[in-house]
């Protein structure tokens, strides 16, 4: 079990007031690392994703911020590094969703979605690296989703399905960019899973679906992102680098 264990590990995790995140967040610590927390300004669930690490006996910090925000990434990060060491683990799960048909999607509504979904990551990777390359070491997770393969059928989604397969070109580039530097890059797509996310109106009617046409019959819990997770981010998989890791019941094979 020591080749998962995440013991003296510092991690990071955006998007961890919510969903996958916060499960990731959770999953972290309950695998040895102490977790600093990054999510919007006023995040509820920030304060509870604290909460739930510190009953476990891990630290764990949260820190407010937006990931389209260079400048606040990069104070979270050295805030983390002074409050609880040198950071080895990033995963950046923060994102957003939502659906339009592309003929009349308004220029703001796709570049949010860009600015959040791709650029957040790629800043979010940069004041990691940045933090991680003097040292040489460090696992950086970034969650793309299976929307960056395939097209889901009966969603209006060309920006957010662009955006991932984004993610994980970005992934890719930079597990090139810094393989020879100690840095490994990857990235985990989920398949349908069951977070606020998918609980939007739009896709209500869509859920019923979601678990047909999944090979393994249900959507996924967020539970079940933590072992590929921790996965990615212990000497598990220390060869692994530029991979998306698909975790999708199947989904994409059908
Ligand atoms: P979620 O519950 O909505 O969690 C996303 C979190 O990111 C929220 O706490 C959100 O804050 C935060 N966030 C949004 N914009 C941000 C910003 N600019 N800066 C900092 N934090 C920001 O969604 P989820 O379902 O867990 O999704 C997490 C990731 O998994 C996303 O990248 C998503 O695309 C990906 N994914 C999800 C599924 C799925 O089926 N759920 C499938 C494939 C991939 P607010 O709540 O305040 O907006």
């Amino acid at each position: 079990m020591n080749l998962f264990g995440l013991n003296g590990e510092i991690a990071l995790v955006t998007g961890a007031g919510s969903g996958i995140g916060q499960r990731l967040a959770l999953g972290l610590a309950e695998a040895g690392a102490e977790v600093a927390c990054f999510d919007l300004p006023g995040s509820q669930g920030l304060t509870l994703t604290v909460e739930k690490i510190a009953v476990l006996g891990r630290r764990a910090i949260k820190y407010e911020g937006d990931v389209t925000k260079a400048e606040e990434l990069h104070d979270a990060t050295v805030k983390l590094e002074r409050d609880l060491g040198p950071l080895s683990i990033a995963i950046n799960c923060a994102g957003i969703a939502n659906a339009a048909p592309a003929e009349s999607m308004p220029l703001e509504q796709w570049q949010r979605m860009l600015d959040v979904n791709l650029t957040g990551v790629f800043l979010s990777c940069q004041a990691e690296a940045n933090l991680m390359l003097p040292r040489k070491r460090g696992s950086i997770i970034n969650i793309a989703s299976m929307s960056g393969s395939i097209v889901n059928r009966g969603i209006l989604q060309a920006h957010y399905n662009s955006s991932k397969a984004a993610v994980m070109h970005l992934t890719k580039s930079l597990a090139m960019e810094w393989s020879n530097r100690g840095i490994r890059v990857n990235s985990i797509s989920p398949g349908y899973t069951l977070t606020p996310m998918n609980l939007r109106p739009e896709v209500a009617e869509q859920r019923k679906v979601f678990e047909r046409d999944t090979p393994l019959g249900r959507m996924a819990t967020v539970d079940e992102l933590v072992g590929p997770a921790i996965f990615l981010a212990s000497q598990a998989s220390s060869f692994c680098t530029g991979l998306d890791l698909i975790v999708d019941g199947g989904f994409v094979c059908w």
